[in-house]
C-alpha cells in the first residue's frame, strides 16, 4: 500500500496531520461550534426557491464576481457593524478558510512569514503551511488574552508579513480590544509593510462591538466573517471578508475563476433574507454560553471569560481522561490540545442541561485547581518569541 510519504510530497507537509475533528455519533455533539438550530422551514423553501431559479442558468458559469451577493454582505455589515462598507470593500469565497488561504496566497508564499498568537485558530498556522508561508506561533498570557507589549516585542523579532488576530479567538473565547488591534497594526507596519488580518468568525456572539470600524483609514487591515457560525450555515461554505478595495483587487490575483458556485451564491442570498430570525437564534446562544460559564463556575471550574458560541474550561490533570468520561456520558466535546483545558460549544438548552449533569459528574474524579494543573505549555511568559502550536486543529 503506498503511504502518503511515499509520494513525491513539499518537505514542510511530511508529518504533518490533516485537519480532522471527530466526527462521532453521539447523542449531544457539542465540539465543532456549529450552530444547533437547524434553518427555519421557511428559510429552507426560500432557499429551494432561489436554488430552483440558480438551477435554470448552470449551463452558465456563475457570476465571477458575486456583485449580488458582496452588495447583500456589505449591506449585512453595515447595519450591525454601525460602519458602513461598499460592495467594493467586500470579498467572498467558500468559508473564510478560503478568504485566509487567498489572503496568504496574496501576502504571504514561500519566504514569507505568518504570526498568530497562539492557542489559536489553528488552521492559521495550517494554511500558512500550505501556502508555503513560514509560521510564528506567538505567545499568549496565563489567562489567554493578548499582552500587548508581548506581542509587540515578538512581531517585532519574527518581522512578519502577515499578522492574524482572532477575535473572539477559537479555542479560549478571548476577545481582543480595539486598542490591542491598534497597538499591533501600528507595530507591524512600523516594522515593514504587512497584513493584519482579525479573524471575527465568531463576531456576532461577542459582548463587545465589532473590530469593523477600524478599517477606517487602514489599507493593510483585513476583518474576516462567516456564514458558518451565527447564520447557522456551516454546511453552505460561505465566508467572507471587508478590507479597503485594494484588497479585494489583490485577491482576485489568486482566486480561482468561478469559484464561487450560483447555488452558494444563491443559498447564501436566500440565508441573507433571514438575517433578522437568525440573529435572533444567536441572542438565545448567547444566553446560553453566559448560562454555560456560570454554571461551570458554580460547580467549580476554572472558566475562561467567552465572547463567543463556546466556552473554555478545566483544569484537569488529564484533559483527554476528561474528554473521554463526559464522551462516556454521551456528550462529545473538544480537546483542542490546550492542556489542562476542554473546550464545549453552546447547543440548545437541553444540549447544555446534558453537558452540564456529565460536567457536574467528571469534576469530582478529573477536576483540579489552576496551580496543580498540567502548566499551560501554550502561554509562554511575554515576550518570548514563540509558544507551542497546539497539536489539533480547532473547527
Ligand atoms: C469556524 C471558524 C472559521 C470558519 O471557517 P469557515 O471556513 O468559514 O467555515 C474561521 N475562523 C475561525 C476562528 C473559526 O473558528
Amino acid at each position: 500500500m503506498t503511504r502518503i510519504d511515499d509520494l513525491p510530497l513539499r518537505e514542510e507537509l511530511r508529518g504533518q496531520s490533516p485537519y480532522g475533528a471527530p466526527q462521532l455519533d453521539v447523542p449531544v455533539r457539542l465540539n465543532t461550534n456549529e450552530n444547533p438550530y437547524p434553518l427555519p422551514e421557511p428559510l429552507v423553501a426560500r432557499i429551494a426557491e432561489r436554488v430552483a431559479e440558480a438551477a435554470r442558468g448552470l449551463n452558465r458559469y456563475p457570476d465571477r464576481d458575486a456583485v449580488e451577493l458582496r452588495t447583500r454582505l456589505a449591506a449585512y455589515l453595515s447595519r450591525t457593524t454601525g460602519h458602513t462598507v461598499g460592495t467594493d470593500q467586500v470579498w467572498a469565497a467558500n468559508g473564510s478558510n478560503e478568504v485566509i488561504q487567498q489572503l496568504l496566497q496574496v501576502f504571504g508564499g514561500p519566504g514569507r512569514t505568518a504570526i498568530g498568537f497562539e492557542p489559536s485558530y489553528s488552521m492559521h498556522a495550517l494554511i500558512s503551511r500550505g501556502t508555503g508561508t513560514a509560521w510564528i506561533s506567538g505567545a499568549r498570557n496565563e489567562d489567554f488574552t493578548i499582552d500587548v507589549a508581548g506581542a509587540a516585542a515578538q512581531i517585532r523579532a519574527a518581522r512578519p508579513d502577515v499578522v492574524f488576530v482572532c477575535s473572539p479567538n477559537n479555542p479560549t473565547g478571548t476577545a481582543v480590544a480595539a486598542e490591542t488591534v491598534l497597538e499591533l497594526y501600528e507595530t507591524a507596519l512600523a516594522v515593514k509593510p504587512c497584513m493584519v488580518v482579525v479573524d471575527e468568525a465568531y463576531g456576532e456572539f461577542s459582548h463587545r462591538p465589532s473590530l469593523l470600524p477600524l478599517l477606517a483609514g487602514r489599507p493593510n487591515l483585513v476583518v474576516t466573517r462567516t456564514m458558518s457560525k451565527a447564520f447557522g450555515a456551516a454546511g453552505l461554505r460561505l465566508g467572507y471578508m471587508a478590507a479597503d478595495p485594494a484588497v479585494v483587487d489583490a485577491v482576485q490575483l489568486v482566486r480561482l475563476p468561478y469559484h464561487l458556485s450560483s447555488v452558494n451564491q444563491a443559498t447564501a442570498l436566500a440565508a441573507l433574507e433571514y438575517t433578522d430570525t437568525l440573529l435572533g437564534y444567536v441572542e438565545q446562544l448567547k444566553r446560553e454560553r453566559d448560562r454555560l460559564v456560570d454554571e461551570l463556575r458554580g460547580i467549580g471550574y476554572d472558566v475562561t471569560e467567552s465572547d463567543a458560541n463556546f466556552v473554555q474550561f478545566g483544569t484537569f490533570a488529564d484533559s483527554h481522561a476528561a474528554w473521554r468520561a463526559i464522551l462516556d456520558r454521551g456528550v462529545l466535546i473538544r480537546d483542542v490540545g490546550v492542556p489542562g483545558r476542554l473546550r464545549v460549544s453552546a447547543g440548545t438548552p437541553a444540549e447544555n442541561d446534558a453537558f452540564l449533569e456529565a460536567a457536574r459528574a467528571v469534576f469530582k474524579e478529573h477536576g483540579t485547581q489552576p496551580d496543580t494543573a498540567a502548566a499551560p505549555g501554550t502561554s509562554a511568559q511575554p515576550g518570548t518569541p514563540a509558544g507551542t502550536t497546539t497539536s489539533e486543529a480547532t473547527a
